[in-house]
């Protein structure tokens, strides 16, 4: 048997990052919501032990949308400078507050605390606000006959449910199932390189300095974290992967110092390390009728740059935007204008952020003779040239 819940104006697949802000962001802006997010609580692959570097753009966007309140501003470190280097060779580049008008570069904070200003947020809504649903995992959908609204099912407490929605948003990742339904085109592109995650106290204070050191295997990034911690994020081929995650802590940390040359002194107390496999994930198309694919669903990037999140709370800001109601006048939030409307808004930001974190990923990990050399050279000189400099800060600033 399957039973119906009431219809709902937006239905979101996936309470993660992205499907979590973004149900805040429509309920704020006067929608029914329900969301769909097949994890148990405290379960969700997105809000693991990793941090995230958001850029001053995207923490500006959080605290608007009043999710940045007293202790999650605790529980944040601000990025005051970045350090550009490459292990082995000379030349860097530096990104500072003076850079950025004064203003921090961004903050870095964990993805569980981002979790729990969601919770908090969650409960301060008004009753019926938004229907969250936990865990549910979706299993379906069909547009109705008529076309003016999708039918969704899923699983709730081992019983079939549907529910028909306006507008359905997969923000449920990259192997997205919503998305695997529409039959969209997706381009997958293997990297060949795996991601080694931890935290770790550094000897001396980090004075809010983040490092990407561009070294052999792939790019080292050191981001200040909050309590003297710092979150390392250590990229290499895929066949180097067992070797390193088998490594004692001391062993790995020494790894670590020799390529960036200890700035920190010795690094203590490191977290058990986690592998997260890099894939260039996009898809062609990010419509179809009633249905946007958003957030990690429609584009999952090498961390290199740290852009992956920030890009996803861009789509949600666009998307929000693109359904709200004209001088008084109701909104359909599946009408095919509002979605054409919001495809267009994404397209110059999506080549250009996608495009660079690729260059990046590709120009940093080329391993030939003299290739070091001038990767220092371009470091050096990049930090000469007002132009492409500022443009790396904008890039940081998320703008
Ligand atoms: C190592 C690493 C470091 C990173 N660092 C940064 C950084 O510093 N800055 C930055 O901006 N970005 C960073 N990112 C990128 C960032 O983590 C992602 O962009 C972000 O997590 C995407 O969130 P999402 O909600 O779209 O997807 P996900 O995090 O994958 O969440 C998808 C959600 O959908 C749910 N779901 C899946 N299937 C179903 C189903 N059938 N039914 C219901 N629910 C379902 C899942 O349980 C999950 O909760 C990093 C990524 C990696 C891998």
């Amino acid at each position: 048997m399957i039973t119906s819940a009431p219809s709902t104006d937006i239905l979101i697949v996936g309470g993660g990052m992205v499907g979590g802000v973004l149900a805040h962001a429509l309920v704020q802006a006067g929608w029914r919501v329900t969301v769909l997010e097949g994890a148990a609580p405290g379960e969700s692959p997105s809000f693991d032990a990793r941090l995230t570097a958001l850029s001053e753009a995207s923490w500006r966007y959080l605290d608007a949308l009043g999710l940045v309140d007293a202790s999650t501003a605790a529980h944040a470190q601000a990025i005051e400078e970045v350090r550009v280097v490459d292990a082995g060779h000379f030349g860097m580049t530096r990104i500072t507050r003076a850079n950025n008008h004064g203003v921090a570069l961004g903050e870095v904070i964990a993805n569980r605390q981002i979790e729990q200003a969601l919770i908090q947020a969650r409960r301060a809504l008004p009753p019926g606000a938004l229907d969250w649903r936990q865990p549910a995992r979706y299993l379906g959908h069909a547009l109705a006959a008529d076309g003016q609204s999708v039918c969704v099912r899923f699983l709730q407490d081992g019983i079939e449910q549907q529910q028909s929605t306006r507008l359905l948003v997969a923000a449920d990742g990259a192997h997205s199932p919503v998305r695997a339904q529409t039959g969209a085109t997706v381009q997958h592109q293997p990297y060949g390189q795996t991601a080694i995650v931890c935290t770790a106290r550094p000897e001396r204070p980090h004075q809010g300095t983040g490092f990407e050191c561009f070294t052999r295997g792939g790019p080292l990034a050191v981001l200040p974290a909050p309590a003297g911690r710092v979150s390392l994020v250590w990229v290499n081929r895929d066949e180097d992967i067992p070797a390193l995650m088998a490594l004692s802590d001391e062993a790995y940390a020494a790894r670590l110092n020799q390529l960036f040359r200890a700035r920190l002194g010795r690094l203590t107390e490191l977290t058990a390390r986690s592998a997260y496999p890099l894939n260039l994930v996009t898809v062609q198309e990010l419509t179809a009728p009633r249905l946007v694919i958003l957030g990690n669903a429609a584009h999952a990037l090498h961390p290199v740059a740290g852009q992956g999140f920030n890009l996803c709370l861009r789509d949600v800001r666009d998307l929000v935007d693109s359904l709200r109601a004209d001088r008084g006048v109701p909104v359909d939030p599946g009408a095919a204008e509002r979605l054409s409307h919001y495809t267009a808004l994404r397209a110059a930001d999506y080549r250009r952020t996608i495009g660079l974190t690729d260059r990046l990923v590709k120009g940093f990990s080329l391993d030939l003779p003299g290739a070091g050399l001038l990767r220092g050279a371009l470091l050096s000189a990049l930090d000469g040239v007002r132009p492409i400099k500022n443009r790396l800060v904008r890039l940081t600033r998320g703008i």
